[in-house]
């Protein structure tokens, strides 16, 4: 399916990669081409020619962008993109689809789609196919609609295998009462720091995780919630998304961003100290826990540092080691280095 050429604009203005098709676009007046989410000025509409492939720019006589060099669009990032577009068809499929056909699909033989499929998103696709129908399940919950008409409407084959199937913690009843959302949008930036993407709930933001490619970061916030309900941001949300990346790259005040933190009730009192660490400043592992009241439970704060879904916002990068060592970051020790650094210099 082809883009028009509007999208395919927006897709520029916005510096997204678009998972459902690759294209490249060429400057006239530069003679460059560029991948859509290239980092460089935008140009000017009137200049900008779209590509379908490396090779029609070439063919067309424009050479790579040093910045985002569209020519190491590896093997890597298509695979990512067959086993993302293995998952929007699971996520739109009414009913469960079998290993054979979603493999064709995207045009990998069976052996190779299940393994590729686990290798980048950890579970296999018949869980992956579990977690989207448990998720559509809660959510018809949610809507009210009767359990068995939920259960129907979800692509169960019948009201017992929607109890075996679904890993629901409560049973649909007492769920229901609960009315627990698990629709996220999400949009992918790049900021400073590199890729991030930023879930939203009803609730406010659910996700902020930092990645190394647009497709990556999908995949990641994916892996987080398997069981959610998972699409792309509409145009209301963008303002919000502007913001949180601007709280990314200048944390220096105090963040007023709607969040829906969700964690259980050690992670929730971790985070709270963490948030009161100033930016530019940190706290050892230690210092967390007897602030907390509970001296020894410095591994639970670590672990609970390492549980954060939040980046920046829950500041575990504000977290170090005796003496101030930089020690694991979920998202790179490197990135921690750059994240302090960039506070300190504000
Ligand atoms: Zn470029």
């Amino acid at each position: 399916m082809l883009m028009d050429t509007h999208k395919r604009w927006q897709a520029i203005i916005n510096r997204t990669l678009s998972d459902s098709e690759l294209f490249f676009y060429g400057v006239l007046t530069t003679g460059v081409f560029c991948r859509p989410d290239c980092s460089s000025k935008l140009p000017k509409q009137d200049n900008v020619v779209f590509f379908n492939s490396i090779d029609e720019a070439k063919q067309a006589g424009y050479r790579a962008c040093k910045r985002c060099h569209p020519e190491s669009t590896t093997q890597n990032e298509k695979r990512i993109a067959q086993i993302i577009s293995a998952c929007r068809i699971i996520d739109q499929s009414e009913e469960k689809q079998t290993l054979e056909v979603l493999a064709k699909a995207v045009g990998l033989s069976t052996y190779h789609f299940q393994r590729e499929f686990k290798k980048y998103v950890g579970i296999s696709p018949l869980q992956y196919g579990r977690g989207v129908r448990t998720a559509r399940f809660e959510r018809l919950l949610t809507e009210h609609k009767s359990i068995t008409d939920a259960i129907f409407a979800s692509g169960y084959q019948s009201t017992t295998s929607a109890y075996q199937d679904n890993s629901l913690a409560m049973s649909p009843k007492v769920y229901r009462a609960g009315g627990k959302g698990v629709n996220i949008q999400f949009s992918i930036k790049s900021s400073k720091f590199g890729y991030v993407v930023i879930g939203v709930t009803k609730r406010g933001i659910c996700a902020i995780h930092f990645a190394d490619s647009p497709t990556l970061a999908e995949i990641t916030l994916r892996e987080r919630f398997p069981q959610a309900d998972i699409q792309e941001a509409d145009n209301d949300l963008q303002a919000l998304i502007g913001a949180t990346v601007a709280y990314i790259e200048n944390p220096d005040s105090q963040c007023e961003l709607p969040l829906d933190i969700q964690g259980t009730a050690f992670q929730q009192q971790v985070w709270q100290v963490l948030r009161s660490i100033r930016p530019g400043n940190t706290m050892t592992y230690s210092e967390v826990a007897q602030k907390l009241g509970k001296p020894t439970a410095f591994r639970a704060v670590a672990s609970a540092c390492a549980n954060n879904k939040l980046a920046v916002v829950i500041p575990c990068h504000r977290v170090v080691g005796k003496s101030g060592k930089l020690t694991g970051y979920r998202w790179g020790v490197e990135r921690k280095r750059a994240l302090l650094e960039n506070e300190k210099e504000s």
